[in-house]
């Protein structure tokens, strides 16, 4: 089989505060996992965020970018670029500047219950798809004249933009990612009071799903999805909404299915794709050992299952099911770290999660 022998090559970018210490984390498991799936990897590590800026000047260095052009797709960590000196503090943050670069236009965020971790619902399995470069946090560079601003020191107006292209691309993904599940999408929009820019969104989202007959597909709007979520998020696959919404309630699904610290996420174009913790940089833990490497671990593992889809390659998508099962049987036989209710370290969880996998399950 000549995609045996393919070597994909991956960024890895550990960022701030408890970066350094989750995202070398899930390479561990990765390779572990890649290693019995027979998937050949290669990482390359890049600076980004507060270090880089020591080294190169730049959170982001222009190396950065470059390096990243030329690889499959890459693992960022999380960064705390509230604490960077300025120009750096007020410029777009390092996710935003690779999004924006990459026009990583999906942002998709599944929300999975663990057995075994206590949370609100113990059965969800969903998954939001939050469009990423325009609705209620446009692109204040590339929509001259959207964003916010002040017309007088004592007012300030901030606006939104929904277009049909940006709001078909994304309505696709997540089509396809419905497709992929239990065939049910959800669309959420506020169409009764924000008509012509969530109503346009509403519209194009039901006019890409006459392409999909096999797809059933409702819509809410954004505060009553809020009570259907904390009601019974286990009756929802696939949500597709605009980017602030989809922000908001990628942290409220995370959260009900179990914490913030197991919530994944990847940021994709058609052509590359970045794994990204839905959670921060954590800086009131930072250096302790005991940030949960969950998150990271599983954004890794969506990053190979996109890359999967992408190469039509099994080993990377058995090295995902790999990563994702030796997580859930760590968990679920009692090893988890102290968000979950556990007492396991960063390093022992991540041990015990690598031995799972190489004894073989
Ligand atoms: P950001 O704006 O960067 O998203 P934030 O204000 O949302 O930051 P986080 O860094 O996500 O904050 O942290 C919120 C809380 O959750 C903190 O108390 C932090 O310690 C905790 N937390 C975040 N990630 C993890 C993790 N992986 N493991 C354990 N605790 C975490
Ligand atoms: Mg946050």
């Amino acid at each position: 089989d000549p995609q045996m022998s393919t070597t994909y090559r991956l960024g890895v970018l550990e960022g701030d505060g408890i970066g350094p210490e989750i995202v070398p984390s899930s390479i561990e498991v990765a390779t572990a996992a890649a290693q019995a799936a027979g998937a050949s990897i290669d990482w390359v590590a890049l600076p980004l965020g507060a270090s880089a800026i020591t080294t190169h000047g730049a959170p982001v260095p222009d190396e950065t970018k470059r390096a990243l052009e030329t690889l499959d797709g890459w693992v960022l960590g999380p960064h705390d670029s509230v604490s960077y000196p300025e120009p750096h503090k007020s410029a777009l943050n390092p996710s935003g500047t690779l999004r924006k670069h990459f026009q990583l236009f999906a942002n998709i965020r599944p929300a999975k219950s663990f057995p075994g971790a206590e949370a609100v619902c113990d059965s969800a399995d969903l998954v939001i798809v939050r469009e990423n470069t325009e609705g209620f946090y446009a692109d204040r560079n590339t929509h001259a004249g959207t964003g916010e601003f002040m017309p007088t020191p004592d007012t300030a107006i901030s606006m939104g933009i929904v277009t049909r292209h940006a709001t078909e691309r994304v309505a696709r993904v997540a089509f396809d990612l419905a497709r992929s599940r239990r065939k049910k999408l959800t669309i959420v929009h506020k169409a009764n009071v924000l008509k012509l820019t969530t109503g346009l969104f509403r519209t194009v989202c039901q006019e890409v799903a006459q392409d999909y007959p096999d797809v059933a597909v409702d819509d809410f709007h954004i505060d009553a999805m809020t009570v259907h979520l904390v009601r019974r998020a286990q009756d929802f696959d696939v949500i597709v909404t605009e980017n602030m919404f989809g922000d908001i309630l990628s942290d409220l699904a995370g959260e009900i299915s179990g914490s913030l610290g197991t919530a994944p996420s990847i940021n994709s174009s058609a052509d590359t794709a970045m794994a990204q913790a839905s959670h921060g940089s954590a800086p009131d833990i930072a250096g302790h050992n005991t940030a949960n490497p969950v998150a990271m671990i599983l954004s890794t593992a969506m990053l190979f299952e996109w890359l999967a889809a992408r190469h039509d390659d099994p080993a990377l998508a058995t090295t995902a099911k790999i990563m994702e099962k030796g997580v859930a049987d760590t968990i679920a036989t009692g090893t988890s770290t102290r968000d979950l209710g556990g007492s396991a370290s960063t390093t022992e969880f991540t041990a015990a999660v690598t031995k799972a996998i190489t004894s073989g399950i």
